[in-house]
C-alpha cells in the first residue's frame, strides 16, 4: 500500500511501498482519510525530534489523523465509524502505570512510543491499524476536518491543566495570549476567544499575511515579536493572564514568566533543539516567586481530551477552517504538504474520501 515516510538514507518525505498491515486481536483496520502535517513533522524530518521504530530503516509519518473503519475485527466498532487515532502507544506492546490509567500522555520517555514521531510508524499510508481503545469515534459530518482532533485535544489538556494550578484561589482571568502563529497557535487562539475577554497573538511576520488576516478576523490583538518581545507585552499591551506557548522559540519560555500578570500561568508546548542564552536567574525566581506566577510544561493528550475535541471542531466556525486548510496534497505528489512557506498554514495528505 501507499505511505509517506521517511527513510535513513533520504532527508525527505518520500512515497514508499508497505505492507498493509493485518489488526490483531482487539485492533481494528482503518482506512485512511486525511492526515495533517505539523511543527512536530518538520521537526521529525530534520531529525530535531523522535526517532525511527526500532531496527527499521524507514518511518511512516504522521500522527494527525482522520480514517473509516474498514473491518472491526471484533473490537467493538463497525465498519464505516469515523474514527481518530491516539498517537502514544505502549513501548514494544508491553503496558505500564500510564497506559493502564489512560494516561499515556503522562507516561515519561521511554515508557511509550509516539505514532509517526518517535518508535512506531504513523498513520500516513492507506490504511492503519489500532487498538479500538485509541481509536475516537468523530461524528461523520466532521470527517473532513476530523484530522484537526488530535491538535485540539493538545489545547484541551493544556488547558486543563494551566487552570487547575489556579483553582484554590478566586481567579478571574481576562486576558490571553498565544506566541506563534502556526496551525496549534492559531486554533488556540480562537479557543482562547471564548473563554477571554481579551486575546493577543504574536508573530514576526509583516502584512499582508494570511495568519495575520486570521489574527484580526478573530478580533484578536497581534504582536510582533521584532518590535515588542514578549517580556514587554505588559508594558506595551497589558499583563496577560494566560500564555501559551507555541513557537518553539525558547527564549520565549522565560519572557513568558515576565508577561504574566500576577497570579496568571503560562503553558509551554513548543519543542526546542538545545539553546543556550542568557538569563538572569534571580530575577526570574523572583518573579514567580512574588506574583505566584506558574509556567506548566505539557506534552500530548489522552482520550477524554480527543473527547473534549471533538466537540471543540463542532464549535469551530466553518471560515477559520476553510482558511485554515491551505494544501490538500495527494501521496503520488505530496511535496506541497511539507512546503512550510508564509502562506502555508495546515495541509494535509489526503488518501480518500467518505
Ligand atoms: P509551526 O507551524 O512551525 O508554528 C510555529 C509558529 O511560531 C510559526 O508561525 C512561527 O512564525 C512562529 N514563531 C517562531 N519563532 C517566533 C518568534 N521568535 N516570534 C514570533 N513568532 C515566532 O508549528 P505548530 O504546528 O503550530 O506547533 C508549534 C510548536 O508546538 C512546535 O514547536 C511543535 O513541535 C509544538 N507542538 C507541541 C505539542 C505538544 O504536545 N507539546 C503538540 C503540537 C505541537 P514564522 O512561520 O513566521 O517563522
Ligand atoms: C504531537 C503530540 C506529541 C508531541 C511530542 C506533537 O506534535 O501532537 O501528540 O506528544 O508532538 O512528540
Ligand atoms: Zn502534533
Amino acid at each position: 500500500m501507499k505511505a509517506i515516510g521517511v527513510t535513513i538514507d533520504g532527508d525527505e518525505p518520500e512515497l514508499l511501498d508497505v505492507p498493509r498491515p493485518e489488526p490483531a486481536p482487539g485492533e481494528a483496520l482503518v482506512r485512511t482519510l486525511r492526515v495533517g502535517v505539523d511543527g512536530t513533522d518538520h521537526e521529525v524530518i530534520s531529525g530535531a525530534h523522535g526517532g525511527y521504530p526500532a531496527g527499521e530503516e524507514y518511518m511512516v509519518l504522521g500522527h494527525e489523523a482522520v480514517g473509516v473503519v474498514e473491518d472491526g475485527n471484533g473490537s467493538g466498532l463497525e465498519a464505516g465509524d469515523v474514527v481518530v487515532p491516539t498517537v502514544r502507544r505502549k513501548p514494544n506492546g508491553e503496558t505500564n502505570e500510564y497506559f493502564r490509567r489512560g494516561e499515556p500522555d503522562m507516561a515519561p520517555e521511554g515508557e511509550y512510543v509516539e505514532r509517526g514521531i518517535v518508535g512506531g510508524h504513523g498513520f500516513m499510508a492507506e490504511y492503519f491499524t489500532s487498538p479500538a481503545d485509541s481509536l475516537v469515534p468523530v461524528p461523520e459530518n466532521l470527517a473532513e476536518y476530523g484530522m484537526l482532533v488530535e491538535p485540539i485535544s493538545i489545547s484541551e489538556k493544556a488547558f486543563d491543566h494551566a487552570f487547575a494550578t489556579r483553582e484554590p484561589f478566586d481567579w478571574r482571568p481576562e486576558s490571553a495570549c498565544v506566541l506563534g502563529n502556526g496551525s496549534l497557535g492559531l486554533m488556540t487562539l480562537w479557543m482562547l476567544g471564548e473563554r477571554f475577554d481579551r486575546t493577543y497573538c504574536v508573530g514576526r511576520r509583516s502584512r499582508p499575511d494570511p495568519t495575520l488576516d486570521i489574527i484580526d478576523d478573530l478580533g484578536a490583538t497581534y504582536v510582533d515579536s521584532r518590535e515588542t518581545p514578549v517580556d514587554e507585552i505588559p508594558a506595551a499591551h497589558e499583563p496577560i493572564d494566560y500564555i501559551y506557548e507555541a513557537t518553539g522559540f525558547a527564549p520565549h519560555a522565560i519572557q513568558t514568566v515576565h508577561a504574566i500578570a500576577p497570579n496568571g500561568v503560562g503553558s509551554l508546548l513548543g519543542i526546542p533543539e538545545s539553546w543556550e542564552f542568557e538569563v538572569d536567574g534571580g530575577d526570574l525566581h523572583k518573579e514567580l516567586v512574588l506574583h505566584n506566577k506558574c509556567l506548566i510544561g505539557t506534552v500530548n493528550s489522552h482520550v477524554t481530551e480527543f473527547e473534549d475535541a471533538v466537540d471543540t471542531l463542532e464549535e469551530m466556525p466553518d471560515w477559520l477552517l476553510e482558511e485554515l486548510l491551505t494544501t490538500v496534497a495527494t501521496p503520488e505528489n505530496v511535496g506541497p504538504a511539507f512546503e512550510d512557506g508564509d502562506d502555508q498554514i495546515k495541509a494535509v495528505v489526503e488518501f480518500d474520501s467518505l
